[in-house]
């Protein structure tokens, strides 16, 4: 017997992926390195499943924030791919990295050192990209120790070679951050154009993320680190409306790629003047009938979304009434004579002419697209779709 699986799946557009693959090559130019970033689960999509279908659609390179990840997208891709990590590597961990010639971010000295040392054990070369703080205050190297980490990498150049040098910015995706994000610019610039001026220069000059690839379009350098528009969304509002502002005539705008989806489990009518599910946040004014859906909190459906949620059955978009369980939610059906135990229910997605979006959990949970996205738990299975 086949392991039995939880009561919900979510389903990845194929040709959806690779549309917003070329959606982000068409703002990027061919030239330029298209860094896919699969963090997150590949923001709750399935890091295989995605990484798989992306790789096989001609993105050679990959950005995880763990070794961890790097480990999954190496794996799915038979080593093939460029692997970069930006944030966390243990100690232990380096081995498996520098020998498998997976680059990684350098953001302070004790893992430059240790990665030097671990190189020269395993007798490869360490592939850094340096990171530089301008202005984040999260990872990367205060400006001023640059010429400290340049010639701590030259003494070592047998066992390191610098591939890269970047920077993240705080927050492309609001114009409150705008002159933020200009200083940090304008920070990484004036270093770029010092390290090129001194030969210095590595190969690779990345800051842009999904906003700056749209908003601020000169970071784009010779390579991006793109994520959220890839899974066909924009960080913000504010994006879609600059995007829309520069291409008033454009057709082409990424597509949702996932699907969540469940069954009905139960069916059954609820007498007036009863309380329904747990406590008494929902009463029964008149004779109602429910179905009772096996998802809750835990599979990642937000308690938040209690009496106010909607989900599709039958192409209608019904409320969800009473809490949200850890494993049940109860959906309003009343009037309804069509819809039966074992229906599709989409909590996610479209059914027929209808659509439950991402952002209407946005609205109505107040959690931004990242987290709802990321926070769906990795052990629903991902089916991919055409
Ligand atoms: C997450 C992340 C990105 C991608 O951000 P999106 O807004 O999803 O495009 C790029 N760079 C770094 C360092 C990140 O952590």
């Amino acid at each position: 017997m086949h392991s039995p699986k939880p009561p919900l799946s979510i389903e990845i557009s194929k040709s959806n992926i690779i549309h917003n693959i070329n959606f982000v090559r068409q703002l990027i130019g061919d030239d330029v390195v298209y860094g896919s970033v699969v963090k997150g689960n590949a923001y709750g999509h399935g890091i295989e499943e995605y990484c798989k279908i992306a790789f096989e659609a001609g993105v050679k390179q990959f950005c995880t924030y763990t070794a961890n990840e790097a480990y999954k997208v190496w794996k799915t891709t038979n080593g093939e791919a460029d692997i970069l990590i930006m944030g966390f590597i243990d100690t232990s961990e380096l081995e498996w990295v520098i020998s498998n010639e997976i680059e990684f971010f350098v953001f302070e000295e004790l893992r430059l050192k240790d990665a030097i040392r671990v190189a020269k054990k395993v007798q490869k070369k360490a592939l850094v990209h340096i990171e530089l703080e301008t202005g984040m205050n999260r990872t990367g190297f205060p400006l001023p120790k640059l010429n400290k980490v340049l010639s701590l990498i030259e003494e070592s150049k047998a066992y390191v070679e610098t591939r890269g040098v970047c920077t993240h910015f705080a927050g492309a995706e609001s114009i409150s951050n705008y002159h933020r994000v200009k200083k940090q610019q304008s920070r990484f610039k004036k270093t770029v154009k010092l390290l090129k001026d001194t030969g210095q220069l590595p190969k690779r000059v990345h800051s842009a993320c999904s906003a700056a690839v749209i908003a601020y379009p000169k970071t784009i350098h010779n390579m991006v680190r793109v994520g959220i528009l890839q899974y066909g969304f924009f960080p913000s509002r504010e994006i879609l409306v600059n995007y829309m502002s520069k291409n008033p005539e454009v057709e082409m705008l990424p597509k949702r790629v996932l699907t969540w989806k469940s069954k009905v489990m139960d069916i059954k009518d609820v007498k007036p003047g009863e309380f329904i599910g747990y406590g008494t946040s929902y009463f029964a004014n008149v004779p109602t009938k429910i179905a009772i859906v096996p998802v809750g909190y835990a599979l990642g459906f937000n308690r938040n979304l209690s009496n106010l949620g909607k989900v599709l059955i039958q192409g209608q978009r019904l409320s969800v009434i009473g809490t949200v369980n850890m494993n049940a939610l109860t959906v309003n059906i009343t009037d309804l004579d069509n819809i039966n135990i074992g229906d599709e229910v989409v909590l996610i997605g479209n059914q027929d002419d209808m659509e439950i979006s991402v952002s209407s959990f946005y609205d109505q949970g107040n959690l931004p697209n990242y987290e709802l996205l990321t926070r769906l738990p990795s052990e629903i299975p991902r089916i991919v779709v055409s």
